[in-house]
């Protein structure tokens, strides 16, 4: 059997058609987009269509479009530029519990230089309340990040009503919508928001590539110094092929939405009723229907994820434990510790992320694994044979 991916989370592979779309930007249509020539002409066309398409996808100006390397460097550039533009107003910021790492170090960083952050709490389903942003707001506070969806539990955030929440205060905000692009209609204007971050490789187009949406009329700090790219804000010189990407990429993934919405729900609710039904001691985290379409994360009582992980890594099977910037660490997910999980559950969790080449088979084949791994898993689980008070012989 081919190994089957089920970490769309972390990343998808190129859609074919994104690549065909990018090809000649890779040798014919060579030009810097900056240069005056015919053949930075030509780059610069591609360029500003693309800007363009993904412009009118979330209902905005093309000049609100900033091009970056990925999340991250947006998540980084909100932060950062935000707290540089606006000290002189105030220097407290909220953000979440929940968010990425690309958020939380960047905020760890700020609080370095004297930036003050209050960190919202979710409930124990993984959603954070307007009524949770409003409490932490304060007189000096210029900055309200809350991610439009969970990169680990899936669940999708009430912006629209933090948005109402901070319009009420005068106060900016932020959404890392990363995890939704390409998965859930985004419309700026219709949720209010001032700033938004994208990554093309989260919805089938290529890595290296993401944007920031500026809201016209807001200040940020400029991100990188250099040449005139990007209204000076983000000098370097322009990966038009990437470009090329995420638009396209971003312009299928929208055509395709309801569509492939219909089907990865459809697989991962399988999934869901397969483990829950299939395996004892286990726990869905996250709120049940306000979840991204792909994501169903669980808790497996009494063994490691790490375990789980490797086990199916040897039948074919490619998950995530907790998130893939925080594994590698020993640390429990402080996304799973922020709703309430105890740490020794946290400690055996696991994320399956579906994608649109994923087949009913794979899941049924997952499901089957899932079942036979934890069962050998807690077999040799001197926490489980204890479980019951009697110390049964492993
Ligand atoms: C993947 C991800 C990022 C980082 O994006 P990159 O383009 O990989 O740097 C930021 N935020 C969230 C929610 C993500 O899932």
């Amino acid at each position: 059997m081919k190994p089957i991916y089920f970490d769309h989370a972390a990343t998808t592979p190129l859609d074919k058609r994104v690549l065909e779309t990018m090809m000649p930007y890779f040798t014919d249509i060579f030009g810097n987009a900056n240069s005056q020539h015919m053949f930075g002409r030509e780059a610069i066309k591609g360029v500003d269509t693309a800007r363009d398409t993904i412009a009118k996808l979330i209902n905005c100006k093309p000049s609100e479009i900033y091009f970056t390397s990925g999340g991250t460097e947006a998540d980084n550039w909100v932060l950062k530029g935000v707290a540089d533009a606006y000290k002189e107003k105030g220097k407290h910021i909220i953000i979440t519990k929940i968010e990425h790492a690309a958020m939380l170090e960047t905020a760890r960083a700020l609080e370095k230089k004297g930036f003050e952050v209050s960190y919202a709490s979710p409930t124990t389903d993984g959603i954070i309340t307007p009524e949770e942003i409003e409490s932490l707001i304060r007189p000096d506070t210029i900055l309200i990040g809350c991610m439009f969806a969970n990169n680990e539990i899936g669940t999708i955030q009430p912006i629209k009503e933090i948005v109402e929440v901070a319009k009420k205060h005068k106060i900016l905000t932020f959404t890392d919508a990363v995890q939704a692009a390409g998965v859930i209609k985004l419309d700026v204007k219709e949720l209010g928001v001032d700033f938004m971050s994208f990554s093309a490789h989260k919805f089938y187009g290529p890595k290296g590539i993401g944007a920031l949406y500026v809201k016209n009329g807001v200040k940020i700090a400029t991100m990188m110094t250099g040449g005139h790219q990007e209204r000076t804000k983000r000098g370097g010189t322009t990966n038009v092929p990437a470009v090329i990407g995420f638009a396209k990429a971003f312009e299928l993934a929208n055509e395709e939405l309801e569509e492939n919405a219909k089907y990865v729900t459809m697989l991962r609710d399988r999934f869901i009723d397969g483990i829950l039904k299939e395996v004892p001691f286990v726990r869905l985290n996250g709120h049940r229907t306000k979840r991204l379409p792909a994501n169903a994360d669980f808790s497996f009582e009494y063994i490691e994820g790490e375990s789980i992980l490797f086990s199916l890594d040897l039948a074919g099977i490619a998950v995530s434990s907790g998130s893939a910037c925080s594994s590698g660490s020993l640390d429990p997910s402080h996304v799973l510790l922020a709703i309430g999980v105890p740490v020794e559950i946290a400690h055996g969790s696991i994320r399956f992320t579906f994608g649109k080449h994923n087949t009913i088979e794979e899941v049924d084949y997952a499901i089957k694994s899932v079942k036979e791994i934890v069962e050998r898993l807690r077999a040799l689980s001197p926490l489980f044979n204890a479980k019951d008070g009697e110390i049964k012989n492993v």
